[in-house]
């Protein structure tokens, strides 16, 4: 028997929601309620330098306006240390995780040095220095040893079949930083595993982070979970919304057109202040979805 659905949303509570991450998180939801499922929301406070203290307590207001209220409580990443310290301790002793002393100068010279191009989306790719040892130097960072590994092919729900070398295109990528936090793709590996998420609905911005994360859940022995990557809201200039470049928060001083606004970049319909509004919803999403990944 296929394990029960469950989705999840997780923002990095950096600042309050914008019109694009409302569109992922009605997305997710949607989908949990399409399918009979769960939805669960977890903090992903990680990288502390870039959290905004209280961002979270809004971001949960903010979905809990629209009516998006997650079926268990929210849990932190900031809380899950051990966990993760676990997963990494796992990947040390089989020999998949290895400590690095590179500082980015030394990734930049090395990668000089061998004429190599320097990086995938403004990404150093890591040219393996430490990949056998520091050479006595001190440890700074943890990186995944990914040399060897064939090319990921997932199938994303709505972007359809895909692939990437993660080995020549990404790289031995870092699990655990140099400033001692832990990395976003261990983290979000780790936590979907451990709270059993079957379904991933997010913005397609994160597609790229999949092939790692598929990765490192073989490397664990973890499950893989079902993706889908939703359209990103663009800005007036044409780039994707992010509270990096200062989307404006969302104005929830009317949820149900806020929520008409995401729904329509999904390419539905929502009538949400209608009595029984949401079996519609969850069928236009249905539809959505079919119209996503049947023939261009
Ligand atoms: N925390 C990530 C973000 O807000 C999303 C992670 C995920 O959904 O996997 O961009």
């Amino acid at each position: 028997m296929a394990a029960a659905y469950r989705g999840r949303f997780a923002p990095s509570p950096t600042g309050p929601l914008h019109a694009g991450s409302l569109v992922a998180a009605l997305a997710s939801w949607l989908d949990a309620r399409a399918h009979g499922g769960q939805w669960l929301v977890r903090i992903e406070d990680v990288d502390t330098p870039r959290c905004v203290p209280g961002a979270d307590q809004v971001i949960l207001s903010q979905l809990a306006t629209c009516g998006l209220v997650p079926d268990e409580p929210p849990v932190w990443q900031s809380t899950r240390g051990a966990l993760y310290q676990q997963a990494l301790d796992r990947l040390v002793a089989a020999g998949q995780a290895y400590p690095c002393a590179c500082s980015r100068k030394d990734i930049e010279e090395a990668l000089r040095a061998a004429g190599r191009p320097r990086t995938r989306h403004g990404e150093l790719v890591y040219p393996g220095t430490c990949r056998h040892g520091t050479g006595g130097r001190p440890a700074r960072a943890w990186r995944l040893h990914t040399e060897g590994t064939p090319p990921v092919h997932w199938n994303d729900r709505r972007l359809g079949p895909q692939q990437q070398d993660v080995a020549t295109e990404v790289g031995d990528f870092v699990l655990r930083r140099a400033d001692g936090l832990w990395a976003y793709q261990l983290a979000v590996v780790v936590d979907d595993a451990h709270q059993a998420i079957t379904h991933v609905v997010r913005g397609e911005d994160l597609a790229d982070n999949t092939p790692r994360q598929i990765l490192l859940q073989r490397a664990l022995g973890l499950p893989t979970p079902v993706y889908l990557h939703t359209p990103l809201v663009l800005g007036a200039d044409g780039e994707k919304l992010s509270k990096q470049n200062g989307a404006a928060p969302l104005d929830l001083s009317d949820p149900a057109q806020a929520l008409q606004d995401a729904a329509k970049v999904l390419g539905i319909r929502l009538e949400a202040t209608q009595p029984g509004w949401l079996p519609g919803a969850v069928s236009a999403f249905e539809r959505f979805l079919d119209d996503a990944s049947g023939p261009a």
